[in-house]
């Protein structure tokens, strides 16, 4: 499919302040767009970043039926941007789509216009080692409809938006405080599928963990609330003296890219890397043990965030020194010289353009 492409006259890149960057707050010049309709994907687009008309009773805005993706692109110091693991993500979001009642989207097209797209807007890849242009890719239904059913139309968009660093000076750590009755999702549920519904329902449990004063819910599952799952909208990993532990993907837990990435890295450099249940018991008794030497998030946003507490019931323990360990440490800086072009990308996680 050929994609039309209709730009901006003037870009608003002299707008931005690349040394004061805001998460998810100022959008490059340009927007891709498909359409599904007639039971084809068509009209597939680049055209300046603009708001959409829809009618009050457009479905998404009822029920929800939309997944997106989050990934990012680095600025490489030949000039190339580096956009990390395309393949994977088009996959990805075919598995949210099929269980969301969404057609999918080739991976030829997602991969098309998500490089079209970067390629119109490369000057908006932020050159600072560890800034990044995070990508959004979306589909959501679109038809004008009540009855509840799945769409008969939808829009696929990418969007993007320069992002920081988010450390000045080293790793933070982050704490954690766990669920308790409230889940983030159950057997059965959608959990493995990036669908935005799931993210609604994250919110009252995680404003309850702020005003407790911890930085992200730990999400144990949905059954027992026993057995650790993933932290915020991190997978999670601990390392217990040097087997390096994350919980098996069960169907609720999402399959994190920077999960795999992880893994891989881990394995190379000699660990032990299991995927198992984690009951939360285990996790508190290694913290004041001491056989927990470190725990930390993985995703696209952060890469690798830190565990330095975890509170669970009454209970609060601090994970080794309660500061990002060496491990954590060692992952971060791989991850982001590979990305950034600085180590060879062994693993052909990187489709330069
Ligand atoms: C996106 C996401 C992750 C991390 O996935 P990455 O591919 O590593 O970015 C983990 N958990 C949830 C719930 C997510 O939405």
């Amino acid at each position: 499919m050929a994609i039309r492409i209709e730009k901006r006259t003037t870009s608003k890149l002299g707008d931005v302040d690349f040394d004061n960057l805001v998460f998810g707050k100022i959008f490059s010049d340009h927007m891709f767009i498909a359409d599904y309709r007639d039971g084809a994907w068509q009209d597939a687009r680049v055209v300046p970043y603009q708001n959409l008309q829809m009618p009050p009773a457009n479905m998404t805005l009822h029920y929800a039926q939309s997944i997106f993706e989050g990934m990012k692109a680095y600025y490489q110091k030949s000039g190339k941007v580096c956009i990390f693991r395309p393949d994977d993500h088009a996959q990805r979001i075919n598995e949210s789509a099929d269980r969301m009642c969404i057609p999918r989207i080739d991976p030829d097209l997602f991969k098309k216009g998500l490089f079209a797209l970067i390629d119109i807007d490369r000057e908006w890849v932020p050159k600072k080692e560890g800034d990044s242009l995070y990508i959004r890719p979306f589909v959501f239904a679109t038809d004008e409809h009540l009855g509840l059913r799945p769409s008969h139309t939808y829009s696929f968009m990418i969007i993007t938006t320069p992002v920081s660093a988010y450390y000045g000076k080293g790793l933070p750590a982050i704490s954690l405080m766990s669920s308790g009755e409230y889940v983030r999702a159950g057997e059965g549920g959608t959990g493995e599928a990036k669908a935005a519904g799931n993210y609604a329902a994250s919110l009252y449990p995680l404003e309850l963990a702020q005003k407790e004063g911890y930085d992200q819910t730990l999400w144990l599952d949905g059954k027992e609330h026993r057995y650790v799952e993933e932290c915020g909208t991190m997978n999670i990993f601990f390392r217990f003296n040097d087997e390096l532990v994350t919980p098996d993907l069960d169907g609720s837990i999402l399959r994190g890219l920077t999960r795999d990435c992880v893994m891989t890295l881990a394995k190379e450099w000699g660990y032990t890397v299991s995927e198992r249940k984690v009951p939360i018991e285990e996790v508190m008794e290694g913290a004041k043990n001491g056989t927990l030497k470190e725990a930390f998030g993985t995703g696209t946003a952060a890469i690798i965030s830190p565990v330095g507490k975890i509170r669970h019931d009454a209970e609060v323990v601090t994970v080794g020194d309660g500061a990002a360990g060496e491990l954590s440490q060692r992952l971060f800086a791989e991850l982001s010289a590979i990305r950034h072009g600085g180590i060879e990308d062994t693993h052909n996680w990187c489709a330069l353009i």
